[in-house]
């Protein structure tokens, strides 16, 4: 079992201003649909208005995951999604634990592991290059290119043994920050020195097993690359009983045409055979592409709107990701699909499962990260300056700037601007 997390620290006077703003979110209660009894996270699918924070499969600085996790619950999401570490679930479950000591009346979201079953999943990889082999007066475009911050160079002076008669060189030293690599593979194509390889990997299942049995999981994302059930089918019986102990299992996988929905039903024969929880498909769309800019979303509302028009498509939740964005909402609403519970144009009920609404919600990933990052990154980085709770004036910035995209899902009233 991983360590348990640090108590939180003792709560300021000066968090009223956050409290003040949690707490409407926390106070607000959407009129549920009749005769739901589900959890909260279940009953936000089913009026089409969860919220999932991505942190990334494979973004494991556990002090921005800690408090990206905080910020957003309070904000009031309804799952956390990250790697499938323990030390990284741990930072999720802290950030959620020291938000509930702000607010206790807060949401506490569903926290999700993300798994891989086929390598060639672009969420599953790391940059790497060795700092030694780069021209020492190279521009550096990896560094400035990158979303994470995860690559640091910095150009020093080499001197030999006799600095009097020996030469002098200089060299670059860092490289890719491993925790914050999450694979978006923007610094492979800049590289003027093609210098850069992409390391990809597959979660192990053993290790993913042990997560799905800790009290502190809700949830599971296998993320299939739409190639072949194979993989799937050798992953899910790697997991074997673990994944009952879980509330919900989603599938994440891209748009592979008309084939997908084939795809979609096979995997949804063979998770029948132990799933005993919810499930969900996560459409992803144009992955790690939310912070790019407005029309990085089209994607998978076009998935959802492909989707949502087949009959045959396998019962579960279905939820956007891959590209989404602050556009996003406007963009399901120009289709049709925000919240809705029959198809545009059409007065056919939605007949399958048990949700309601066509699609359940929406994903953020990158563009989340960006919009409370730029907050993070303005903490000072000393040891123990990290935890954003200590800067309340931070945490209220960043508190806004999450409500800025939860928000408009959620349909909040009245919300500080
Ligand atoms: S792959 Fe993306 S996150 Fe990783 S170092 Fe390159 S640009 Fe940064
Ligand atoms: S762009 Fe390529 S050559 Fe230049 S510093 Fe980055 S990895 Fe090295």
């Amino acid at each position: 079992m991983a360590a348990a997390p640090a108590p939180p620290p003792p709560l300021l006077a000066s968090h009223a201003a956050v409290r003040a703003a949690a707490s409407r979110v926390a106070a607000y209660r959407p009129i549920r649909v009749a005769g739901d009894d589900h959890p909260p996270q279940v009953a936000a699918l089913r009026r089409g208005d969860w919220v999932k924070l991505i942190c990334g499969a494979s973004f494991e600085d556990a002090a921005d995951v800690r408090n990206l996790s905080l910020v957003y619950t309070l904000a009031g999401v309804d799952c956390i999604d990250c790697a499938a570490d323990a030390s990284v679930v741990s930072a999720v479950n802290e950030g959620i634990d020291v938000a509930a000591s702000i607010v206790p009346s807060v949401q506490r979201p569903w926290v999700m592991v993300s798994v891989n079953d086929d390598c060639r999943d672009l969420h599953f990889r790391k940059a790497e290059f060795d700092p030694e082999e780069c021209p020492p007066d190279c521009s550096k475009p990896c560094e400035k290119v990158c979303p994470a911050d995860a690559i640091s160079l910095k150009r020093v002076i080499v001197r030999g043994e006799h600095a009097q008669s020996d030469p002098v060189s200089d060299k670059l030293e860092g490289g890719v920050i491993i925790q914050r690599c999450y694979g978006c593979g923007r610094c492979l194509s800049v590289c003027p020195y093609d210098r850069i390889r992409a390391m990809s990997y597959v979660r192990d299942p053993a290790t993913t097993a042990e997560l799905l049995i800790r009290s502190d999981v809700d949830a599971i994302e296998i993320h299939t690359t739409g190639k072949g059930t194979g993989m799937f089918n050798t992953l899910w019986n790697s997991l074997g009983e673990s994944v009952s102990n879980v509330k919900l299992v989603a599938v994440s996988l891209p748009n592979a045409g008309k084939s997908t929905i084939d795809f979609m039903n096979a995997i949804y024969t063979i998770m029948q055979s132990r799933a005993e929880g919810y499930n969900l498909w996560q459409l992803d769309g144009r992955p790690m592409s939310g912070d790019i800019g407005r029309g990085a979303t089209r994607e998978t509302v076009s998935f959802a709107v492909d989707l949502t028009s087949l009959p045959d498509r396998p019962p579960g939740f279905y939820q956007l990701a891959g590209g989404t964005n602050l556009h996003t909402v406007d963009y399901l609403k120009k289709a049709g699909l925000f919240k809705a519970r029959t198809l545009p144009g059409t007065t056919t009920s939605e007949k399958i499962g048990s949700q309601e609404a066509l699609i359940g919600g929406i994903a953020y990933g990158g563009y989340a990260r960006k919009i409370v990052g730029r907050v993070l990154h303005k903490m000072p980085s000393q040891v123990g300056c990290m935890r954003i709770e200590n800067h309340p004036g931070y945490l209220l910035e960043a508190l806004q700037e999450a409500l800025s995209l939860v928000g408009p899902v959620k349909g909040y009233p009245d919300l500080p601007k």
